[in-house]
C-alpha cells in the first residue's frame, strides 16, 4: 500500500516551527515583514494573495498588501518596487505574477532586492541556488525537498526525473535535488520515450500542467511520485475517465463545476508508487509554507537574529 505524502501536515509541522522564531524577532528587534504587490483583479491571483497574507498574519509576521491599478505602467512599478526595496521594516517583497501584457516582467523581478526576494525568482538568487550558496530558493521546490525530507525519503545516490523544465518548478527543482545527491534527469516536451525515462525513477516529479498525463506505463513500482500539477477538469467526461467514474469526484464536479488533478494519473499514483503526493493537499501548502520560512530567514538576516 503506497504512502500517502501529506502536505497539510508538514506544512503545519513547519509553520509552527516557524512561531517561536517570529517571537523572537519579536521580542529582540520587530516582527517580520512581508509585502505582497496585487496587480489588477486576477481572480486566481487574488486568492493566491489572500491566502498568503493570511497565512503571514496568522503566524504574527506583519503583511500588507498593495494593489496598484492594471493599467500601472512599467517604470510606475518599478518606482513602486524601489520604495519597497528601501523600507527598512520589510523583510520580503513578492509581486504576484503574472502582471498585465505592458509590463515589462522580467525588469520587475530584477528589480526586487535579491535580499528580499522571498520567492528566490531574481537571476542573483538563481545564480547562488546553481552555486548551492545559501539564499532565499523557489518556494514549491524548496517544499518539495522538504515532504521529501520530512517523509524520510532518501535523495541521495537515487535516480530523480522531473518532468517539466520551467524556471519557478521544474529547473530549480531540479537542481536542488542535484545538490542533494541524487542523480538527476530533467525532462521535457521534446523528449523522446518519457514513459522509458520516467520508468527509470525512484523519485518522479511531474510538473507539466497536463492533466493526469503520466500513466501506469511511466512510474517504476515502488518509486516515490511529487505531483505538482494542478490542473482545473471543467469537462464531466474527463472526471468520469481520469478518476474512473468515482461517485466522489461526480459528485464534487456537479456541485462546483470543476475537479482538481495533477499531472499524474491519481488512480496509478496509488496503485504502482511506494509514495505519493496527492492533489490536493499535496505540494501545494508547501509553497505557502516556504514563502513564510524564507521571510522569517531575511528578517533573521537582515536584524542579524538567529
Ligand atoms: P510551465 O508551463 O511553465 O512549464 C511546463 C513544463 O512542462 C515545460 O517545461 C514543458 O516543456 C513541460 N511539458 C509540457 N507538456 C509536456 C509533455 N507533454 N511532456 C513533457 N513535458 C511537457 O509550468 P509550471 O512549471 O509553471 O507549472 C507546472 C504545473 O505545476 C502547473 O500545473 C502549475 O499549476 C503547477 N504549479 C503548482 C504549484 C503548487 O504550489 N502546487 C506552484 C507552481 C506550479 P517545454 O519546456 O518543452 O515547453
Amino acid at each position: 500500500m503506497a504512502t500517502r505524502i501529506d502536505g497539510n501536515r508538514i506544512r503545519d509541522e513547519i509553520k509552527d516551527e516557524l512561531k517561536p522564531r517570529v517571537a523572537r524577532l519579536a521580542a529582540h528587534k520587530r516582527p517580520p515583514g512581508l509585502v505582497a504587490v496585487l496587480v489588477g483583479h486576477n481572480p486566481a491571483s487574488e486568492v493566491y494573495v489572500r491566502n498568503k497574507v493570511k497565512t503571514a498574519h496568522d503566524l504574527g509576521i506583519c503583511s500588507e498588501k498593495i494593489t496598484p491599478p492594471d493599467s500601472i505602467r512599467t517604470e510606475e512599478l518599478l518606482a513602486l518596487v524601489d520604495q519597497l526595496n528601501a523600507r527598512e521594516e520589510v523583510d520580503g517583497i513578492l509581486v504576484q505574477l503574472p502582471l498585465p501584457k505592458q509590463v515589462d516582467a522580467k525588469r520587475i523581478l530584477l528589480a526586487v532586492s535579491p535580499e528580499k526576494d522571498v520567492d528566490g525568482f531574481h537571476p542573483f538568487n538563481v545564480g547562488c541556488l546553481v552555486a548551492a550558496l545559501p539564499a532565499p530558493r523557489a518556494c514549491t521546490p524548496a517544499g518539495i525537498i522538504q515532504l521529501l525530507k520530512r517523509s524520510n525519503i532518501p535523495i541521495a545516490g537515487k535516480r530523480a526525473v522531473v518532468v517539466g523544465r520551467s524556471d519557478i518548478v521544474g529547473k530549480p527543482v531540479a537542481l536542488l535535488l542535484l545538490h542533494e545527491h541524487a542523480t538527476v534527469t530533467i525532462c521535457h516536451s521534446k523528449t523522446a520515450d518519457l514513459p522509458g525515462v520516467c520508468r527509470e525513477a525512484d523519485i518522479l516529479v511531474a510538473a507539466m500542467g497536463r492533466a493526469a498525463l503520466i500513466d501506469a506505463a511511466c512510474i517504476k513500482p515502488g518509486a516515490t511520485v511529487i505531483d505538482v500539477g494542478m490542473n482545473s477538469l471543467t469537462s464531466r467526461d474527463d472526471v468520469a475517465r481520469i478518476f474512473r467514474n468515482s461517485a466522489e469526484k461526480l459528485a464534487a464536479f456537479d456541485a462546483k463545476g470543476s475537479v482538481l488533478v495533477g499531472d499524474v494519473d491519481p488512480i496509478a499514483m496509488v496503485k504502482k508508487s511506494g509514495a505519493y503526493t496527492p492533489v490536493p493537499g499535496g505540494v501545494g501548502p508547501l509553497t505557502i509554507a516556504m514563502l513564510m520560512a524564507n521571510t522569517v530567514e531575511s528578517a533573521e538576516r537582515r536584524l542579524g537574529v538567529c
